[in-house]
């Protein structure tokens, strides 16, 4: 049986090479450079260099304090000051103000948490349990939970809103739904219960959720 691989994003965000599961570093199949795959405990204040794509933890009492750092997932349960370059998941678990720009594949905010960005978020999904205050870039689904908020602008390929969830700012709905692509279309792919408005003609609903396009 083969031995389980993973997939590895080479820091430059592009090429993708494949390492044994339970390798500690590998090589970019591409570039040749080199990839620790180790995980990585922040417990303290730490102007470390994290550069890897293992997975990342900034506990509670932790503050990354870097102007960048690369990793494959990451949890903040503390802060981070600068870029977040994640080959996966980037999850926040507590309020945090981050000053550089963030790209990964997932966005989680967690429940109770305000996240702000002042530079934009790169990601495919997004999912909003919480309060995000950004410029979003989302080439894929936005979820937006009964409790979820977004203040700024949000550009996605499919927006799923909750009652209750609230974007607040300019929303672009790039356009593809289950049927196919959709040629410049407003589309609003609702999961749950009925979608309290209609883009761009009517702005909200009693009960419902409000989106203001401005
Ligand atoms: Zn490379």
């Amino acid at each position: 049986m083969p031995l389980p691989r993973r997939e590895v994003l080479c820091f430059d965000g592009k090429a993708v090479s494949k390492a044994s599961a339970k390798a500690t570093s590998t090589q970019c199949s591409n570039c040749g450079t080199f990839i620790d795959l180790r995980d990585v405990d922040i417990r303290v204040r730490s102007t470390q260099r994290i550069r890897t794509r293992g997975n990342v933890t900034v506990h509670k009492k932790g503050a990354l304090l870097g102007t960048a750092f690369h990793c494959g997932s990451l949890v903040i349960e503390g802060s981070v000051a600068g870029s977040i370059y994640a080959q996966e998941t980037v999850e926040f678990r507590t309020h945090a103000k981050v000053l550089g720009e963030i790209r990964c594949r997932h966005l989680l905010v967690e429940k109770r948490c305000h996240v702000q960005c002042i530079q934009p978020v790169h990601v495919q999904t997004l999912t909003l349990q919480g309060q995000l205050t950004a410029r979003v870039l989302a080439s894929g689904l936005v979820q937006i939970g009964r409790q979820g908020r977004l203040e700024g602008t949000l550009n996605a390929g499919r927006l799923s809103l909750e009652a209750g969830g609230l974007v607040d700012g300019a929303v672009m709905i790039a356009g593809r739904d289950d049927r196919g692509p959709a040629s410049g279309r407003w589309i609003v792919k609702v999961d749950r219960g009925v979608f309290p408005f209609k883009i761009p003609s009517r702005r909200s609903a009693p009960g419902g959720s409000v989106v203001r396009i401005n």
